[in-house]
């Protein structure tokens, strides 16, 4: 017999010892990471079974089966899925294969609260197993494998695991729990269900147990207990959340469905869930977050869109169905056109995808409208879609659920930046996402400012939205460049984000009304100058030449011309741009990033 010893990747060992250590405040959760996996597992096989039937090795009827063993104390989760090789056993259970390994080891704060959400969000969930097991054991065989190259993975959740090869009749993955101490209340058949119930309802497999029937006791006098019939029966609702009739799901099912596919464990702010039909038939859950993920600015982070056809689950991260300027969405598509081979190339090319995609983007921008008038209206109208329909749904709002009044500043405040890259990406809807565009300015220190409510306040004679670009907000605020605005008390929009310049390029008018940075060149205050700053400028400019004339030359390396300008109130003197010239915001922005 021959078993290997394996050590741990040193992060999962890292993680290992967290689970083993602090995350007992919420238990549980290992029951939703290791049916999740068994939902993954038989999705692959689902999915590779496309194209090669056989992997089902005649049988197709995928499903998870739970049992436990109260003598033995052991729990075990089953699924017929696509089973791992040996070399898969080794390489997903014994390392953390995502690129944010390193970011997650730093990110662990020692605070258990926080770093269990953590593992969640890092794909870790398998190792969850060992906050209730001091022992766990995977046995497995891949679909389509000799029965003979089946795999046991054993470890005590310390510095290494175990393989050894044996034989394994039943493809897919058997996990047993050895159940510590704290482990031993989920060895409970009323338990489980309502564990089970409350995280696992909403997938489309069936989760089962074993049947249990009450049995008087043999003998007068001792006490009855449950006994197991044999019988498998099903405890979940077993098909997909998205395919049922809204008015059958709870509100309560919509967050925990949420929370399953996005590893957040904040409710969302938003979501809606329609079957769209016309030339392109899909079904779109689309959910907007609470919180921003740590990777949100990375340009290669993928939309959290899963793609099924017609229940059978093809990809994660199907960005082909969103604009990555809405890349913070989390949602499931269901369509009923596209063709189950389909690849990320043909999702490219696809024209059911592009209307999809279009679809979406306008669904998202609704909700999008539907939190910012919440905001403006101030009042307590829910925004979800389905959100007290169910009168039944007896939900207690969650501990610090954020009031709908206040969830647009929210998401702008995580998600704005984000937001703004639309500008430049997609022309089509720009003036619906400069609607939902919010900035500080003279006139209010809390980003709430739209270009609307701008509109609004313009002075009588003001052609134009004067705005500035600056890295913090204190640096715009004392921008020498806005005291003749202050001065007039004509509003400036600050515009504090690293992406503002950029976007603005793309973005030149609004609603009618030019767009324009009070740092470059003329500005143009039209009839808001009047006719005695006029002259005085024109005097003054004669009267300077020669002074000008010598700080031309003294300067000339550094400026391509100096002028007399009426802008200036307090300060002497104010560097500005060209008009047409990137901005010294942008400058510097390019000097940094190296170019
Ligand atoms: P994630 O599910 O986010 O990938 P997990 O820690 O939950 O992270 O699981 C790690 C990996 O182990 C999975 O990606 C999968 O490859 C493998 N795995 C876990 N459970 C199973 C299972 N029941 N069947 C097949 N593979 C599994
Ligand atoms: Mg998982």
């Amino acid at each position: 017999m021959t078993i290997k010893k394996h050590s741990f990747q040193a992060e999962v060992a890292q993680v290992l010892h967290l689970v083993t250590h602090s995350l007992y405040s919420n238990p549980e959760i290992f029951l939703r990471e290791l049916v999740s996996n068994a939902a993954d597992a038989c999705d692959k096989l689902r999915f590779e079974a496309l194209n090669n039937a056989a992997l089902y090795e005649g049988d197709a009827d995928l499903r998870v089966r739970i049992s436990f063993d109260e003598q033995a104390k052991t729990l075990t989760i089953e699924d017929n899925g696509i089973g791992m090789s040996e070399a898969e056993a080794i390489d997903n259970l014994g390392t953390i294969a995502k690129s944010g390994t390193r970011e997650f080891t730093s990110r662990l704060t020692g605070d258990a609260k926080a770093d269990t959400q953590l593992i969640g969000q890092f794909g870790v969930g398998f190792y969850s197993a060992f906050i209730v097991a001091d022992s766990v054991v995977v046995e497995t065989r891949r679909a389509g494998a000799a029965a003979s190259e089946g795999v046991r993975w054993t470890s005590r959740g310390t510095g290494d695991f175990e393989i050894e090869p044996i034989e394994r009749a039943a493809r897919g993955t058997r996990i047993t729990l050895h159940m510590r101490e704290e482990g031993l209340e989920f060895l409970n058949g009323w338990k489980l269900k309502s564990v089970i119930n409350k995280y696992s309802d909403h997938i489309s497999l069936p989760v089962q147990m074993e049947q249990e029937e009450w049995q008087e006791a043999e003998q007068e006098g001792q006490p009855g207990g449950m006994v197991k019939t044999g019988e498998w029966e099903t405890i979940n609702q077993a098909n997909a959340l998205w395919s049922r009739a809204k008015k059958d799901i709870s509100n309560a099912q919509y967050i925990e469905f949420y929370k399953n596919l996005s590893h957040d464990f904040a409710a969302p702010l938003a979501w809606s869930h329609n079957k769209v039909e016309g030339a392109t038939e899909y079904t779109q859950l689309l959910y907007i977050p609470a919180t921003a993920p740590q990777d949100l600015f990375n340009r290669d982070k993928q939309a959290g869109i899963k793609l099924y056809v017609k229940r059978v689950f093809i990809m994660n991260e199907a960005d082909a169905l969103l604009p990555s300027y809405l890349r913070f969405v989390f949602g499931v598509i269901d369509s009923a056109d596209l063709p189950l081979n389909v690849s990320r190339e043909l999702l490219q090319e696809s024209r059911d995808v592009r209307a999809i995609r279009d679809g979406n983007t306008r669904r998202v921008l609704t909700m999008l409208e539907q939190l910012a008038n919440a905001a403006t209206a101030g009042d307590a109208d829910a925004i979800t879609d389905v959100a007290d329909k169910n009168a039944t749904d007896a939900q207690e709002p969650e501990a610090g659920a954020i009031k709908e009044a206040d969830k647009y500043a929210h998401f702008y405040e995580a998600f704005g930046s984000v937001l703004k890259e639309g500008l430049g990406e997609d022309m089509a809807n720009r003036e619906r996402i400069a609607k939902l565009l919010r900035y500080a300015s003279t006139q209010s220190e809390s980003v709430s400012v739209s270009l609307a409510d701008y509109k609004s306040r313009m002075k009588e004679g003001q052609k134009a939205i004067y705005y500035i670009t600056a890295d913090s907000l204190g640096a715009a605020q004392s921008s020498p460049q806005l005291e003749l605005f202050k001065k007039k008390g004509i509003e400036v929009l600050f515009m504090t984000d690293r992406v503002d310049e950029w976007a603005m390029g793309f973005f030149n008018e609004f609603d009618g009304t030019p767009m324009q940075s009070v740092a470059k060149g003329g500005v143009d205050l039209g009839d808001l100058q009047d006719e005695q700053e006029r002259k005085a400028a024109q005097e003054a400019a004669e009267q300077f030449k020669p002074l000008l004339e010598r700080l031309k030359e003294a300067l000339k390396d550094q400026a391509s011309d100096v002028q007399v300008t009426t802008r200036l109130v307090d300060s002497p003197a104010c560097l500005v741009v060209k008009d047409g010239e990137i901005s010294g915001q942008l400058a510097r922005l390019l000097k940094q990033a190296g170019q």
